[in-house]
């Protein structure tokens, strides 16, 4: 822990940053080092490096706890109470932070692996269908987890009492045990975790009677998953502190959700565009008409020119779905479909004798013309 930087130098900022601050701050160095933008090999840790930052600074009592007492006020090995993720969604803000495309596909990152010590449990992914509307109004769901929760008798250690933990006499507290091999090659050395302690380096000689030695018990809670407006098939959303236990006192690791939107009867979703096919009659196409186009605010009044053709397309601009960060909503596109009645009643029937006389009077049927391009 020495050589950690201090997290207001982490994100460049002064320590009477706003809130606001620490936001861009955050937004701007996640996005300059996320590996999968940035190649550079120390993008990863550059980027936890910000993450774990951001996460002590955006929150309020976590950041008090960091001005006043620094790296021990936030250090979950320090018993400070708050860290191990039980908070929840830390806000709507923090969520379009860390949403979408940004994280998407990896599921996270796992820190990097040290055998012993307090370590990031590890992270979760589930599936959350959704409807088509939900998804363009944004919507609010609660969903039931399984988590495993620290014993509050034992606080973890799975141990009766403080004296029932006892440095395990194998590997001397280390965890490690050295093993000597000999081979064809000479003496071989290495090290491997302890197989008495598994690699806590310590043992428990009474266990902890609500937990049975585990440490932690198992638990039924729920969360409440705020999904942003504007919402696709695919992106995820990070829920801190949601995923597996920690280790040895180390943070939970974070749940992903990832979102399926489903399909809707007659809009179809593209990005930010929505489209929609709308049947119009041969004669509305051809003498033009006023149609209420229903989109996914209502419906809005579209004209129809005279001598529409089918499949062409209209455009009702800005009534496609906002993006999951606001902004500029996407276009909605009419294609219309023109339907030829397939029975016709006598009355209707004259009516298009007489049309068809008419048109061979003033100009040759459209077939009669496409013919002539063969002679
Ligand atoms: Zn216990
Ligand atoms: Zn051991």
């Amino acid at each position: 822990m020495a050589d950690k930087r201090d997290y207001y130098e982490v994100l460049g900022l002064e320590r009477s940053a706003s809130d606001n601050d620490i936001k861009k701050a955050y937004r701007t160095l996640a996005k300059k080092y996320h590996p999968d933008l940035n190649k550079a090999p120390d993008a990863a840790d550059k980027f936890k490096e910000i993450q774990e930052a951001y996460e002590v600074l955006s929150d309020a009592q976590k950041r008090a706890a960091y001005d006043q007492y620094g790296f021990a006020g936030v250090d979950p090995q320090q018993g400070f109470q708050g860290f191990n993720g039980f908070s929840g969604f830390d806000g709507f803000g923090n969520i379009n932070d860390i949403f979408d495309s940004f994280f998407g596909g990896g599921g996270g990152f796992s820190r990097s692996q040290r055998s012993t010590g307090p370590r990031k449990g590890s992270d979760r992914i589930m599936t959350l269908r959704i409807d088509f509307m939900d998804a363009i109004n944004g919507v609010t769901k609660n969903i039931n987890l399984d988590m495993e929760e620290q014993c509050s008798e034992c606080l973890g250690t799975g141990a009766r009492s403080k004296d029932d933990i006892k440095v395990c006499p194998t590997c001397h507290g280390s965890g490690r045990v050295l093993r000597q091999q000999q081979t064809m090659f000479g003496m071989m050395q290495s090290e491997s975790a302890c197989p008495d302690c598994k690699g806590t380096g310590k043992k428990i000689e009474k266990a902890c009677t609500r937990c049975k030695g585990k440490g932690y018990l198992k638990k039924k809670i729920q969360v409440e998953v705020n999904i942003p407006a504007g919402i696709q098939t695919g992106q995820q959303l990070r829920i801190q502190g949601k995923g597996e236990r920690g280790i040895d006192g180390g943070p939970n690791g974070d749940l992903y959700i990832e979102v399926i939107v489903n399909e809707d009867s007659h809009f179809i979703r593209d990005g930010k565009d929505i489209l929609i096919t709308i049947p119009i009659s041969a004669i509305d196409a051809t003498l033009g008409c006023k149609v209420d186009v229903p989109t996914v605010y209502g419906d809005v009044e579209l004209t129809i020119p005279a001598g529409t053709q089918p499949n062409q397309k209209f455009r009702l601009r800005g009534k496609g779905v906002k993006d999951t960060r606001g902004g500029i909503p996407g276009d909605q596109y009419v294609e219309v479909d023109i339907v030829i009645p397939s029975s016709v009643s006598r009355e209707e029937k004259e009516y298009y004798e007489k049309l068809k006389s008419l048109e061979k009077k003033s100009r040759k049927s459209v077939f009669e013309r496409f013919k002539n391009t063969f002679k």
